[in-house]
């Protein structure tokens, strides 16, 4: 479950943020002022819900020192003002959104959810299986830290088969989720790319397993 840490004084506010986000699925964190919220920075993390106006050291300041500090966890600020030179203030201070009091709940889980979306697609977007290691955003491969070139058919039937990693999939449940643009292509055209696919893998090319009656396979078990 994501952890969410709300810093935020108003006790009625406080309560409401965690109970929606508890019934959205996220474990809530309370901390009732910056200084609080300080302590409870811990790597589980995932975002800081944060007002501004809080006794002591406020939300921007608060925002600041993690900033200062290389902390990365994306920040969402709470307020009232809504004023647009508050808005600048606030992303410069290392804000990821900002939402204005008063707001829904499906307006914040929403904005939580995206700026979770949005801050951790990186990691996402990355596979491995053994030495190989996909970067599904820059449509790049690497097999022990050398890039490979696949071309662009190759790459995605290989991206498929390491986000199934250890499922076999036909020719056919291949062409359905790969080509379905093109639904004559045969499954002839299959097994021509797994073998370009397995020439680049060279050494490691065990790892594409293909079983009879049951398809192709990526794994690392093998190694
Ligand atoms: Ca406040």
């Amino acid at each position: 479950m994501e952890e969410i840490l709300i810093v935020e004084d108003e006790r009625d506010l406080r309560e409401i943020l965690s109970f929606n986000l508890e019934r959205a699925g996220y474990k809530p964190v309370e901390a009732n002022s910056a200084e609080q919220g300080m302590a409870k920075i811990k790597p589980g993390i995932k975002l800081i819900l944060l007002d501004v106006m809080l006794p002591g050291m406020n939300g921007y300041q608060m925002a600041e020192r993690l900033r200062s500090q290389a902390c990365k966890i994306p920040i969402i600020f709470l307020t009232a003002r809504s004023a647009e030179e508050d808005v600048l203030n606030g992303f410069r201070s290392g804000a990821d959104d900002y939402i204005s009091k008063p707001f829904s709940s499906a307006e914040l889980l929403a904005r939580v959810k995206a700026v979770l979306k949005r801050s951790y697609s990186e990691e996402e977007s990355l596979y491995y299986c053994g030495p190989l290691k996909i970067d599904a955003k820059s449509a790049k491969a690497f097999l022990a830290e050398d890039e490979i070139l696949f071309s662009r058919k190759e790459f995605d039937i290989l991206l498929f088969l390491i986000k199934h990693k250890g499922t076999y999939f036909t020719r056919g449940e291949l062409i359905k989720e790969l080509w379905a643009e093109a639904p004559y292509v045969t499954e002839r055209t299959i097994d021509v790319h797994i073998a370009h696919i397995r020439a680049k893998l060279g050494l490691y090319k065990d790892m594409l397993l293909s079983r009879c009656g049951f398809g192709y396979s990526l794994t690392d078990r093998c190694l």
